[in-house]
């Protein structure tokens, strides 16, 4: 609640640019959306408000990453694939099992992130906090930028909202409904005896000092340690602390605090208790808090999870996505709900995208974010090139041009229809 307020001056600020398509975010999303769309042709800019690309992926530590198949089929292609090939390629990242969930190096990401990005041609512009839109009442003809430089402005053609919270779309106007999903603060530890700790879970033993290591940090409900194998002798921390309302920045605030010392909490138990831990230390925690999900901005169509069970398809279907808890449920993601209700000029791709809070669950993961960006993009791209809306754009032109990109976007067949 304010205190009171304050009359700031109006001024004139500088345009550094004018583009065709503007991401803002650079987080899975708005990594794939940026490629996508400078494949396409289109001038493209990308601002991001840390330092890296990759989001929650990298500064987040979210370093997993749930299977791209179906019975043998692809869910997951274009961007999404050729990013994880090209990490299994470079050794920096691997699956768990044969096609099934893998996972990854966060500093190869960032790193292959920057290069893709780069090659496609995409104005990069880190240390950039967008803030604002400017133009007409629903229909933004571009942003305020923040940074070190003072306050700027970008002129777009497209602008896509991939800022994970729908900042943008909500400063637009947009209409949105509010999730208050568990916020967690991963880690790694490092100088783990990963052979002395897999004998410790086999035997059981391990179990018990994991429980009390959970109630001792205070996580309200999961608490997941497993072994990074990738990097020798490392472990990897993933938690669900607790439930608030992560636009605030003084809960985020508690939340930064809160995480870092439940993090120490079980580094401090475990080394006293775990076998494998005797010498194990924080190597970081991560240095972008884990918000699941703030805002689900409200689309010219929602999607709904009880249709991805049922397997409904969309005549605009412009990506898939399936579900990390049952990847058996795979699901089409139709362009009305990457596209603000209301806005022109606009799309949305990322764990901010218009769905029900249970289709939020599972359209959220990396995979999902990085079909829904390509999507959105490639959409942006050829809106640009036609001179319309995002919701003009002819389907059949946009869908081609995802197939050509080899992105997946029609539902595969089930085992029992081969
Ligand atoms: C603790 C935790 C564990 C998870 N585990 C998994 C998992 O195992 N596997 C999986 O696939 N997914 C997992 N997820 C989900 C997944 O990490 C995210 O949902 C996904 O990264 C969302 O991608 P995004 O691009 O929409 O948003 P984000 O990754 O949040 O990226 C948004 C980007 O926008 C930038 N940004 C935000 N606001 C602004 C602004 N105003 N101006 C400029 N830049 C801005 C941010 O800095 C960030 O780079 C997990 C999430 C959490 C929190």
């Amino acid at each position: 609640m304010a205190m009171d307020t304050v009359r700031e001056p109006a001024r004139d600020i500088p345009v550094i640019d004018e583009v065709e398509v503007l991401v803002c975010g650079g987080g899975p999303a708005g990594t794939a959306a940026a490629i996508a769309a400078g494949r396409a042709g289109a001038k493209t800019m990308l601002l991001e408000r840390y330092g890296c690309l990759g989001g929650l992926a990298t500064g987040g530590l979210v370093i997993v990453l749930p299977t791209f198949t179906r019975d043998g089929h692809q869910v997951i292609g274009g961007i999404g694939q050729e990013t994880l090939e090209a990490l299994i390629e470079a050794g920096e990242a691997e699956y768990r099992s044969e096609r099934g969930s893998s996972r990854f190096d966060p500093e190869g990401l960032k790193r292959l992130s920057d290069e893709m990005s780069v090659e496609a041609g995409v104005l990069l512009r880190f240390h950039s906090w967008v803030v604002g839109v400017f133009g007409e009442e629903g229909r933004p003809a571009g942003v305020i930028v923040e940074s070190k430089a003072g306050r700027e402005a970008v002129r777009a053609k497209t602008i896509i909202d991939c800022t994970g919270d729908g900042d943008l779309a909500a400063r637009a106007g947009a209409s949105f409904m509010t999730d208050d999903k568990m916020i967690g603060l991963p880690y790694r530890i490092g100088n783990v005896d990963l052979e002395r700790w897999s004998e410790a879970r086999n035997d059981g033993t391990a179990a018990e000092v994991h429980k009390a290591a959970h109630e001792i940090a205070g996580y309200e409900s999961h608490f997941g340690l497993s072994p990074f194998p990738l990097n020798p002798g490392v472990a990897w921390g993933n938690n669900h602390m607790a439930r608030g309302n992560f636009l605030d920045p003084d809960e985020l605030t508690r939340m930064e605090i809160r995480g870092r010392r439940s993090a120490k909490l079980v580094l401090d138990y475990m080394r006293e208790n775990m076998p494998g831990f005797e010498e194990a230390w924080l190597i970081d925690t991560a240095w972008q808090i884990g918000v699941r999900c703030t805002r689900r901005i409200v689309g010219l169509q929602e999607m709904l999870y009880e249709e991805f069970k049922a397997g409904a398809q969309f005549d605009d279907s412009v990506a898939l996505g399936n579900d990390f808890r049952k990847p058996s449920i795979v699901y089409e993601i139709p362009l009305g709900s990457l596209i603000p209700d209301g806005i022109g000029g606009m799309l949305i791709a990322g764990r901010c995208v218009s769905s029900d809070a249970e289709a939020m669950e599972a359209l959220r993961e990396i995979h999902c974010c990085w079909t829904m960006g390509e999507a959105a993009g490639v959409a942006a791209a050829l809106a640009v090139e036609r001179d319309c809306e995002p919701s003009e754009v002819p389907i059949s032109d946009l869908r081609g041009r995802l197939l050509a990109e080899n992105a997946v976007i029609d539902l595969p067949p089930r085992a029992a229809d081969d």
